[in-house]
C-alpha cells in the first residue's frame, strides 16, 4: 500500500497557508492504482455488511457512490449547507482549515439501519464525527468509518466512535 503514495500529489498552503492537500485526483485516472487503495474498504465493507453507505460532500462521494453500486448497496448523501430539499437536520463543525456544517434528510433512512460512512480522508475527525452523529440523529446505526487516507497525527480516528469499525486505506 505504500507504494501508493507516489500517486498522491501533495500541495503546499492549499486550500490555507500551512496545510499540505493531499491530492487523490492522479489515482482516480488509473483504474488499476484505484483498485488497489480501494481493498482496504471494499474487505471493510465484506466483513461488517452495512445496509447502506454514506458519503460525505464531495470528494467522499467518489469513493463512496463507487463502493455502493459495485456491492449494490444503497447510496446516502451527506452535504454541505442548502443543497438538500425537504426535510433536513444538520450540525456546524470545525475542519482542519475552517469551519463548516454538514445536513442530510432526516426521513431518508429508516430506524436502525446499519450505515457505513465513507470519505476520502481523515484529518482533524471533525467531518468524520459530525457525519456519524446525524447518522444517530436519524435513528440509524452507525457502524463503521472508511478512508482513502489517514492523517495520524491530526489525531481524527480519537474524535470518532471508538465502538465503531474504523478502517484507513492510506496512513501518513
Ligand atoms: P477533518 O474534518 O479535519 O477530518 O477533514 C476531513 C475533510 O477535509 C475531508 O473531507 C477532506 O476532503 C478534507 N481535508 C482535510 N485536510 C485535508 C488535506 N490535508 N488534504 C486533502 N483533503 C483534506
Amino acid at each position: 500500500m505504500e507504494n501508493l503514495k507516489k500517486y498522491i500529489s501533495e500541495i503546499n498552503d492549499y486550500p490555507k497557508k500551512g496545510i499540505v492537500f493531499k491530492d487523490i485526483n492522479p489515482i482516480y485516472k488509473e483504474p488499476d492504482i484505484w483498485k488497489q487503495l480501494m481493498e482496504p474498504l471494499e474487505k471493510l465493507i465484506i466483513k461488517i455488511e452495512p445496509d447502506y453507505i454514506a458519503g460525505i460532500e464531495s470528494r467522499g462521494f467518489i469513493t463512496a457512490s463507487a463502493l455502493a453500486f459495485k456491492y449494490e448497496l444503497g447510496f446516502i448523501s451527506i452535504r454541505k449547507p442548502n443543497k438538500l430539499p425537504g426535510k433536513v437536520i444538520g450540525l456546524n463543525y470545525k475542519l482542519e482549515y475552517g469551519e463548516d456544517r454538514l445536513e442530510i434528510q432526516s426521513e431518508l433512512i429508516s430506524n436502525n439501519k446499519r450505515i457505513l460512512v465513507i470519505d476520502d480522508l481523515l484529518a482533524t475527525g471533525g467531518t468524520a464525527s459530525t457525519a456519524g452523529k446525524l447518522i444517530s440523529l436519524c435513528g440509524a446505526k452507525l457502524i463503521g468509518y472508511g478512508f482513502l487516507i489517514e492523517l495520524s497525527d491530526l489525531k481524527g480516528r480519537d474524535k470518532l466512535d471508538s465502538e465503531v469499525f474504523i478502517e484507513s486505506a492510506l496512513k501518513y
